[in-house]
Order: C-alpha cells, then structure tokens, then sequence
C-alpha cells in the first residue's frame, strides 16, 4: 500500500503496453477507474464488488469520474517483495492524467478491496493537485503531503485511512450475504 515513484525514465510505454495487452475492461469504459482483466485475473469484477460493499469506495469512484484522472487497476504478480498495493504515474495525454494502481493478486479478498480503497485515495490526492504531470511533480505532492516511508516510497495518513474505513464496511457487508 504505497504510492510508489519508480526511478527512472518516463514510462508512457506502461500505458501504451497496458492498453495493448490488456484484455478487455470489464467495467464502464467511460468510468474513470478501470479494471483491468489479465492472465485470468479481473480486476473489473474486483472493481464492481469493491462497489458493491463499500460506500466510501463507491463515493471515490464517483468523484474520481469527475476529475481528469483516469485509474488503471490491475492484479499483477511482480515478485516476493510485492507490497499489497502501489500506485504509478504513468502519462499524460489528450488532457487527461493516467495513473496504474497495481495490486497483489495472491491476497485475499476484503485485503485487495480495502488496498485498492487506499491507492485511490492516493489517486484522489493526486486529481487534487493539477500541478501532477510527471513523475518529478508526483514525487513533489507527496514530499509535500505525504511521509517518505522508505526510499522513494510515500504514505498518507488519508490513505490509510480510507484502508481501515474499507475494512469496517467489509466486515458489515460480507461477500455471501450480498444481495445482487
Ligand atoms: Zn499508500
């Protein structure tokens, strides 16, 4: 769970390669927050029951459609020090700012709900702040609002909030007793 800031050069070819490699999206394609379904793992159907059960998630979702963010989310399995959650800027273009939100795919579920309740946290802060249009300017907001909790790796106290908020509406709307 951390709004990473990769090192290096600018990666808009992560989102040219997410949007040529990506199946399909499993959820609105004008909504702002996009799963993504890959090698057998949906993250549009994450999204839908995320919606589902937790209305602070549902109330992010719908103030993320009206700013000129567009969200990203994927399950991908990058290696054994994964975190459960991380949040990448990954371009901008055609007046619109792209971040990725990669999670954990191996956790369970209430866990990857509640992540991704906090990584679009992160991307709430970063619709925020139109001053965000690279990865240099994203590492400034969060020198600004966040703690540098490792090297390179940023928290906010909004997020972990919005985390421990997604847990205690998880726990009061369990995954079997949803009504469709
Ligand atoms: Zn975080």
């Amino acid at each position: 769970m951390s709004a990473s800031v990769p090192l290096g050069p600018v990666v808009a070819w992560i989102l040219l390669a997410t949007l040529a490699g990506g199946r399909c999206y499993a959820s609105d394609r004008k909504a702002h927050v996009r799963g993504i379904n890959r090698a057998g793992w949906d993250a549009g159907a994450l999204l839908a029951e995320a919606a589902r059960r937790c209305p602070s998630l549902r109330d992010a979702l719908a103030a993320l459609d009206k700013t000129n963010v567009i969200v990203l989310v994927e399950f991908k399995d990058v290696g054994p020090r994964q975190p459960p959650g991380a949040l990448h800027y990954i371009g901008t273009g055609h007046g619109y700012r792209y971040v990725q939100i990669i999670l954990f795919p191996f956790a369970r579920r209430n866990e990857q709900i509640a992540t991704l309740a906090h990584e679009l946290q992160h991307a709430m802060e970063i619709a925020a702040d139109p001053s965000v249009r690279d990865q240099a300017s994203l590492r400034e907001l969060y020198r600004r609002i966040g703690d540098e909790v490792e090297d390179n790796i940023f928290e906010t106290d909004l997020a972990r909030q919005a985390y421990r908020l997604a847990i205690g509406e998880l726990t009061s709307t369990p995954a079997r007793t949803e009504k469709r």
